[in-house]
């Protein structure tokens, strides 16, 4: 079996992980699952940072003057429950004050040392604290460090060591051309080549006058400089120092996965360590962007930051657990460009793709199998179209994981769902039930569609581990859990298969606002002023008696439900929308609804509504509109439509 060897970056313990920090870890995650799904012999590294004097400071503030190191066991804890909390499957977690890693750093110093690439100077320039780095004066932004406009750098003087970095530069542009693929995505590869285009200074590598760190080998008064000792984690971790037959089978690491900020210490200065002290360096650098929220750099000192504990149990689905933040991070942001995060934009993916749409369609297949087969679904052919649909899923799938195209991936596996989604509507098993005749039939639609949810599943196991196995023991599939291959991804047209019925997999979350009271909207009709209280007349009997009606008058109303396939805005107009709707019949509908002001198109895909369906056709605007929604909608409130359980097959009679 191959080794896969895959880190993330190791974090100041100064502080509680945010959101920010977690979109590393849970998109690291996606590819460690990812590769073993693949069949490699994955281990997966995490880990703090703690010889920062952010953190010593930090320590000394709450009060561990003399034992910064019990501050850091604290901080450990808080960060391996948040890792935790997301389900981040790390075979390892390092702490880079482990006795191990003091191992290897002074190993690798010595080395670098012994080579001549290490030498006394006086170093002098601005230092950023926070950041822990010197900042050339042409970086500062108005006196300040860019990425810490609240902070004055220190100017500095003192007795240092210094790595010969200048040493490496033409073998690092050598490296770079050699292998394109080193540092991905490709716009941060731009960077660094023209960096080294204008050439390398040496680095400082220690600090004087400081016990917070690793001695040097070759001076006892100095103390290894935090980034120089943090990038050697990734192979204290596999037993550089102290564990040679380990470090053979794992060394080089295959994927450093790292913020784009710091893309130089990983493909410039680290490759230059290694190869100073005679070790290969690491064959891939991901270079991630950043989330912000609500268009704001996630910063604790901003205020502007998201706590991963309650994004891993929201308040709109407590019980969901942390998949769908997993799938958020991974589907709504282009891996390696920034993205964005709101809570509102997080409940409403959380329903239009996971309640609407996967739960939704999960629910549907298991209990039509359960009504129709007593739950016993068997093989019936080949499978027909969606079997070549699931074979394009999964080969989109494969080649865009493998080229750490995450959210393509997940796009893949969504245009599975959706496919099958629209099978299903296209074969009506509820139709087909009608008649024995179609029994056959009736198999192999029941057959297929818990199939390509079977696929769709595996597909997006390394995003929701949690869940895709919990729909995996519904649809009855043979293999599960760890035991899941890529090669079960595979159409399987034999067997026969046990449903198990269960619980919405995530209900809809229902905000406050769509509680009110229902009342049949017609498009773009505003709703009705309330009444006025106290002051109104009591209504007459006759009054009362003449707005009701019987019961043979409501009947003439046909209700049904139905499933919105598409939407789009009307041009020109701010209400109404374009609707085109499964009613359980051969063709979709097309419906306006005034309801532009509640909704956005792509919110609507996949919703679960309850129609008009025997209203005369009506022209408006240049179409036809065949039927109308049921909203609802307070005084002065945008309009809410109202939802029918998504296990109703569309069609279903309402009333
Ligand atoms: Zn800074």
């Amino acid at each position: 079996m191959s080794r896969y060897y895959l880190t993330t970056a190791i974090d100041y313990v100064n502080s509680r992980p945010h959101l920010g920090t977690a979109y590393e870890k849970v998109t690291a995650d996606v590819i460690a699952r990812y590769k073993r799904l693949a069949g490699f012999d994955v281990h997966f590294l995490m880990g703090n940072d703690e010889h920062s004097q952010n953190v010593f400071k930090k320590a000394t503030e709450e009060g561990f003057h003399n034992n910064p190191v019990a501050y850091c066991d604290r901080m450990e804890k808080q960060f391996t429950s948040v890792w935790k909390a997301l389900n981040c499957s790390y075979n390892d977690f390092i702490r880079t004050t482990q006795p191990r890693h003091r191992a290897a750093v002074q190993k690798l110093a010595q080395a670098a040392y012994d080579a001549g690439d290490i030498y006394e100077g006086v170093y002098e320039g601005w230092y950023c604290v926070s950041c822990e780095a010197f900042k050339p004066e042409k970086d500062l932004v108005d006196g300040k460090c860019p990425i810490h406009p609240t902070l004055t750098p220190e100017w500095i003087r003192e007795k240092n060591y210094f790595f010969r970095l200048s040493k490496y530069r033409d073998r690092l542009l050598k490296h770079f051309e050699a292998q394109p693929s080193f540092l991905e995505p490709e716009i941060r590869r731009n960077e660094i080549l023209r960096l080294l285009d204008a050439g390398l200074e040496d680095i400082s590598m220690s600090r004087a006058g400081q016990s917070w760190g690793v001695p040097l080998p070759f001076d006892a008064d100095s103390v290894v400089y935090v980034w120089f000792d943090a990038l050697i984690n990734y192979a204290t971790a596999v037993g550089y120092g102290t564990d040679d037959a380990q470090f053979a089978k794992w060394w080089p690491a295959d994927l450093h996965v790292i913020g784009k900020d710091i893309t130089r210490f990983h493909t410039v200065v680290w490759p230059a360590m290694l190869w100073s002290a005679g070790i290969e360096g690491p064959r891939q650098v991901f270079g991630h962007g950043w989330l912000h929220y609500g268009g704001q750099r996630m910063s604790k000192s901003l205020g502007t930051s998201v706590d991963p504990m309650e994004a891993a149990a929201p308040k709109f689905a407590p019980d969901a657990g942390p998949d769908p933040i997993r799938l958020y991070l991974t589907k709504e942001i282009t891996y390696g460009s920034d993205g964005d995060f709101t809570w509102e934009r997080f409940e409403e993916r959380y329903n239009v793709d996971l309640a609407n749409n996967f739960g939704n369609l999960v629910s549907r297949v298991v209990s039509m199998a359960d009504k129709y087969r007593a739950g016993r679904i068997a093989a019936a052919g080949d499978g027909g179209r969606l079997a070549d649909v699931a074979g394009a899923a999964l080969t989109r799938y494969r080649t865009a994981m493998d080229a750490f195209a995450l959210h393509e991936g997940v796009a893949a596996a969504y245009e599975l769902i959706d496919a099958t989604n629209g099978f299903i509507a296209d074969n009506a098993p509820w139709k087909l039930a009608k008649d024995s005749a179609n029994a056959a039939r009736l198999d192999a639609v029941l057959f297929e569609a818990a199939e390509a949810v079977r696929i769709a599943a595996v597909l997006l196991q390394p995003v929701m581990p949690s869940s895709c196995d919990e729909i995996l023991r519904r649809i009855g599939a043979p293999v599960t859990g760890a035991a899941l291959r890529l090669g079960h991804a595979a159409w399987q047209p034999s067997g026969e298969r046990t449903t198990v019925a269960g619980a919405p997999m995530w209900p809809r979350s229902e905000t406050a606002s769509s509680r009110r009271e229902i009342i049949v909207s017609e498009p773009a009709a505003p709703a009705p002023p309330p009444a006025p209280t106290a002051v109104a007349p009591a209504p007459t009997e006759a009054a009362t008696a003449d707005a009701r009606i019987g019961i043979e008058d409501f009947l003439k109303v046909e209700l049904k439900v139905a499933r919105v396939r598409a939407a789009e805005a009307m041009p020109k107009s701010k209400k109404l929308i374009r609707l085109l709707v499964d009613v359980g019949e051969p063709e979709p509908r097309t419906i306006l609804a005034g309801i532009a002001e509640g909704y956005q198109p792509e919110q609507l895909v996949g919703k679960t509504i309850v129609i008009v369906a025997n209203l005369k056709p009506r022209p408006m605007m240049g179409t036809e509109s065949n039927g109308m929604v049921l909203a609802a909608s307070g005084p002065g409130q945008p309009p809410i439509l109202v939802a029918a359980d998504d296990s109703l097959p569309p069609g279903t009679r309402v009333g």
